[in-house]
C-alpha cells in the first residue's frame, strides 16, 4: 500500500494578520489541510486565533491547529508566509519593499534552520519581490517558491468579466499577468468564455467596447487602493486564492493559476519572479505556460519585468 496515503498534512502559516488569519479560516471551513500550525511575531495573536479556529474543529474536518513556532516548520508541507507590513491608504505595494525584505531574512532563515523541505507559498508585498528575496535565502529549487503573484488580479478580472458578460465567472478564462501591482497588464488576446474569444464575442455582440475593457482592467489594477481606502486592507479575495493555491498543491492537482513563477528565457525574461500562468502540482510549479502574446502585451510584460528587476537589484541580497 502507498506510504504516502497516510502521511498527514502540514500548513505552517508566518502571519496571523487580517491576511493570514482569513486564510487559515478558509482552510478550515474548506478542509484543505490535516494540521494547521500559526506562527506570528505577535505570539498572543497566534495564540487567540488558534483557540478561536479549534472551536471550530467539530465542524470541520481539520484535527490540529496550534500556535507554533518555527521548529514547526520542519515537518510541514507548505509554509506560507502572510507577515509583514500592509499598505496604508495612498502607499503603493513597492513601498514597502525594505520594511518586508528586513523582515523576510529572518523568517526564512527561521524556517530553514528547521529543516523545512517542503513548498514557499509567498503573499506579502511587494509579492513577485519577496518571492524572489525568499528563493534566494532560502537555496530552494525555484520549482518550490510559489508568489502569489496575479491570482487574486485575475480573480477580480474574471469576476468583472462574468458580470459583464452575465456569464459565471467559473467559465471565463482571462488573466492578469505581470507585477502584483500598477505594472500589470490583462491579457485580451487570450481570453475567452468557454473557449470562444473574446474578441470574436466583441465581434458577434459589438460589445464590450475597447473603452469599456479599459475601465474593468482599471477596476482591476486599482481594486486594491478602493478596498484599503473603505476598510483599511484587503484579505478575503487572497485568502480564497491561496486556499485554493494549497489546495492545488497538497491534492497535486496539476490545476493552472497565475502565480508568481522564476522565469528562465520564458517570454524573453530571466531572473526575475513575476506573475505568469502556471501548472501547480505536489511538486510546486511544474511548468511555466507560454501564452502568445500581443507585441503590446509583450511589451506590458517586459516593462513589468524591468521595474521588478529594478526592485530587486535595490535590494542588498
Ligand atoms: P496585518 O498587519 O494585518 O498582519 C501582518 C501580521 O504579520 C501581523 O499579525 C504581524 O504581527 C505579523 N508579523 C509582522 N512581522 C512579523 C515577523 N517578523 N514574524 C512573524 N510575524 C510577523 O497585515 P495583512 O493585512 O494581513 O497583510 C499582510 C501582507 O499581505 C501585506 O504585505 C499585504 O500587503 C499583503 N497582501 C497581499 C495580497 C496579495 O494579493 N498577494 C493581498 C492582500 C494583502
Amino acid at each position: 500500500m502507498d506510504d504516502c496515503q497516510f502521511k498527514v498534512s502540514r500548513v505552517a502559516l508566518v502571519g496571523s494578520g487580517a491576511v493570514g488569519a482569513s486564510y487559515a479560516f478558509a482552510l478550515l471551513n474548506q478542509g484543505i489541510t490535516s494540521e494547521l500550525v500559526i506562527i506570528d511575531r505577535n505570539f498572543q495573536k497566534a495564540e487567540g486565533d488558534a483557540m478561536d479556529l479549534n472551536h471550530g474543529l467539530p465542524f470541520s474536518p481539520l484535527s490540529k491547529i496550534w500556535a507554533g513556532d518555527y521548529e514547526d516548520c520542519g515537518e510541514a508541507d507548505i509554509v506560507v508566509i502572510t507577515a509583514g507590513a500592509g499598505q496604508a491608504p495612498g502607499e503603493t505595494r513597492m513601498d514597502l519593499i525594505n520594511k518586508n525584505s528586513r523582515i523576510f531574512k529572518d523568517i526564512i532563515a527561521s524556517v530553514m534552520n528547521s529543516g523545512f523541505k517542503g513548498i514557499f507559498v509567498i503573499a506579502t508585498n511587494p509579492v513577485d519581490v519577496l518571492t524572489y528575496v525568499t528563493w534566494k535565502y532560502s537555496g530552494l529549487p525555484a520549482s518550490r517558491v510559489i508568489g502569489s503573484g496575479t491570482i487574486l488580479d485575475t480573480a477580480r478580472l474574471r469576476f468583472l468579466l462574468g458580470q459583464e458578460f452575465d456569464v459565471d465567472s467559473r467559465n471565463v478564462h482571462a488573466y492578469i499577468m505581470g507585477e502584483h501591482g500598477d505594472t500589470e497588464l490583462p491579457v485580451w488576446s487570450n481570453a475567452n468564455i468557454a473557449g470562444l474569444s473574446l474578441m470574436e464575442y466583441k465581434a458577434q455582440h459589438n460589445n464590450p467596447t475597447d473603452e469599456r475593457l479599459e475601465e474593468i482592467f482599471v477596476q482591476v489594477r486599482d481594486a486594491a487602493y478602493h478596498i484599503i481606502e473603505r476598510k483599511g486592507a484587503t484579505y478575503y479575495g487572497i485568502a480564497m486564492g491561496l486556499a485554493r493555491l494549497t489546495k492545488a498543491i497538497l491534492n497535486n492537482e496539476n490545476s493552472v493559476f497565475s502565480v508568481s513563477a522564476l522565469l528562465d528565457s520564458e517570454y524573453g525574461l530571466d531572473d526575475v519572479y513575476i506573475g505568469v500562468p502556471a501548472i501547480i502540482n505536489r511538486d510546486g510549479i511544474r511548468e511555466v505556460l507560454k501564452l502568445n502574446l500581443s507585441d503590446t502585451e509583450q511589451e506590458k510584460l517586459h516593462h513589468s519585468a524591468t521595474v521588478l528587476k529594478k526592485a530587486i537589484a535595490s535590494l542588498d541580497l
